[in-house]
């Protein structure tokens, strides 16, 4: 087994995106329809049935969320109730009980507390990424719902997405879909990765950065880039993006929804026709993981379509970027209950 990671092994300013065994993590079992009382453990390694139900039938759910170094040295956590809310509406969605937000959030908490050396310096734009997840593990070769689960959140430092500022990156549509229409787009199911894999496969090997998502019914209207939400940005100064059953629920999107009309921009949720993306000045994509990504291209059907430029960002797309890494670091004043401060002692 390999070593625990130590604050020592780690460059804060060229982090990547990669997962290191911090000495801690939270986990939680459901046995006999009730939550034990959860707590930290030290080993990354489970010990699960070979016929566990998620390894067969695939009822595994997860989170993604970072705690972000202050200047004055505190940690925040952005919107934690947002991914509880979104974990437990992901589970109603493939059957599994619900883990109480109070007790989701209180776990985050626990588990940056304990990995505190960890959490990268303000300044470097790196933050501790957690990662929230939960599966059925009850052994069964019949097709139903576990009646045992584990959650769990493990910790990793990552780095700033773009270590020299903002770049664009170029987007290709595809023939394949990430998820069904009434299918689980919605809930955050590790499986809607494993049927995302080949098509961003595809699309990195003609060149691109990922794929774009069009509706499954029609293959018209655009749903996700890769594994993140679209925005566009309408010259006559919208801020849209998709509005669809299959697209997941992005807190990043949200969040930026509600911070456009600081900038005079009118927020707005529609259909997007692919048909229809030449009116936007600026896109990008938003999650978690790399805030805002400005997008330079499209290429569908074989023809590119440029938005803003394809070597630098726009100033839309720059200033809610700006604004909401200000939040999350605590530099800039946040909408009433966004931030959540993290005891350190
Ligand atoms: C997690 C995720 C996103 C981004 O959601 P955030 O809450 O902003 O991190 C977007 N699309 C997909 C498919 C995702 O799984």
């Amino acid at each position: 087994m390999a070593d625990k990671a130590k604050p020592t092994d780690f460059d804060w300013n060229d982090l990547g995106f990669a997962y290191h065994d911090l000495p801690y993590r939270y986990r939680a079992y459901y046995k006999d329809g009730k939550w034990s009382d959860g707590g930290l453990e030290t080993d990354s390694y489970m010990r699960v049935s070979e016929a566990a139900q998620s390894f067969h039938y695939g009822q595994e759910i997860f989170e993604g969320a970072k705690a972000y170094r202050r200047k004055d040295g505190g940690v925040n956590l952005f919107r934690p109730n947002m991914n509880a809310q979104r974990m437990n509406r992901s589970a109603d969605r493939l059957l599994m009980p619900h883990f109480p937000e109070d007790k989701f959030i209180d776990a985050m908490k626990q588990v940056v507390k304990a990995n505190q050396e960890f959490v990268p310096p303000y300044g470097t734009g790196a933050t501790l990424y957690l990662r929230p997840f939960f599966f059925g593990t009850t052994p069964m070769v019949g097709v139903h719902a576990a009646s045992d689960y584990t959650f769990e959140i493990f910790a990793t430092p990552v780095g700033a997405y773009y270590k020299g500022g903002l770049a664009p990156t170029a987007y290709v549509t595809g023939s394949l879909d990430r998820a069904a229409h009434a299918g689980t787009g919605r809930a955050k199911a590790a499986g809607n990765y494993a049927s995302s894999l080949l098509p961003g496969d595809e699309a990195h090997k003609a060149g691109f950065s990922d794929v774009v998502y069009l509706d499954p019914r029609l293959h018209e209207n655009i749903e996700e880039l890769g594994s993140a939400n679209f925005f566009g940005i309408t010259k006559d100064g919208k801020f849209q993006t998709p509005k669809s059953p299959s697209i997941l629920p992005s807190i990043t999107k949200y969040s930026l929804l509600a911070l456009a009309p600081e900038f005079g921009l009118i927020p707005e949720e529609t259909t997007i026709s692919i048909n229809d993306i030449d009116r936007f000045a600026e896109v990008g994509a938003m999650g978690t993981a790399a805030v805002i990504s400005p997008v330079g291209s499209i290429t569908h059907q074989g023809k590119k379509h440029v938005f803003y430029s394809e070597t630098k960002v726009g100033p839309y797309t720059q200033k809610l970027y700006d604004r909401l890494t200000g939040i999350q670091f605590g530099d800039e004043p946040a909408p009433e209950g966004w931030i959540y401060d993290v005891p350190l002692k």
